[in-house]
């Protein structure tokens, strides 16, 4: 069974040159679905079956400036998209923001990639983890064709740490099984990722779990040699 791999490159490369450079370093494989989610601003100069954008705005157009819509990112052929990562729910991004782009994605026939575990701490067990994850997808799931939506289960504190296990705590992949079936079962949605500093040591672990269906990574998807081994296993 194919898993879905999708490289967040976050605020990187610095310049056009070497988004171009990275994309093509990237090999297509058979073996995986594999998305790549460069800067907004990169998007139309990146060649790659499969590319997402990293955000987008929840209305179509207007006197919004500095915002890209999902009306504009389908113009681009743009496939996917990540809402609700957590470095903008932490520059204030509401539920009902998120909710609200969720549907105008759809409506605009992209996937959106929605991203959970904003306010899960490390000391929490599964059934805390359980509570912060139900609430913030009650909203963002709110009146929501759940079957079209992708879940990143992303415990905040294990993004960017560069590995999940360093706290051994919580994100693992017994527990991320365990959430990703939660999250299947009571809200309906047929694909659930892990993000949280995945890389080629621990990828493995998490893909081999029935119920966890690809990765988001992201610093690891800037290293071409790291990333191409991982959509390969
Ligand atoms: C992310 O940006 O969603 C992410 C998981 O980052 P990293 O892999 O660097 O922790």
């Amino acid at each position: 069974m194919k898993k879905l791999i999708v490289a967040n490159w976050k605020l990187n490369p610095s310049t056009l040159k070497d988004a171009i450079k990275l994309s093509s370093s990237i090999k297509k494989t058979k073996k995986n679905t594999v998305v790549l989610c460069p800067p907004i601003i990169y998007l139309s100069n990146v060649k790659y079956p499969n590319l997402g954008a990293q955000d987008c705005f929840w209305e179509e157009k207007g006197a919004f400036t500095g915002q890209v819509s999902p009306l504009q990112l389908k113009s681009l052929k743009v496939k996917y998209c990540i809402v609700g990562h957590s470095e903008r729910r932490t520059v204030g991004e509401s539920d009902d923001q998120i909710n609200d782009k969720v549907k105008l994605l759809l409506e605009n026939q992209i996937i959106p990639i929605l991203c959970v575990g904003y306010g899960t701490t490390v000391e929490q067990d599964d059934l805390e983890v359980v509570d912060v994850l139900k609430s913030q997808l009650e909203t963002d799931l709110r009146d929501v064709d759940t079957s079209k939506v992708i879940v990143a289960y992303e415990p905040v504190w294990a993004i960017s740490t560069g590995d999940p296990y360093a706290t051994k705590k919580v994100a693992t992949p017994d527990h991320t099984e365990k959430i990703a079936i939660f999250i299947k079962t009571k809200f309906g949605i047929n694909k659930v990722l892990y993000g949280g500093s995945a890389n080629l040591n621990n990828a493995q672990g998490f893909l081999e779990q029935p119920n966890i269906d690809g990765l988001l990574v992201g610093g690891a998807s800037l290293v071409p040699n790291q990333f191409n081994e991982m959509i390969n296993l």
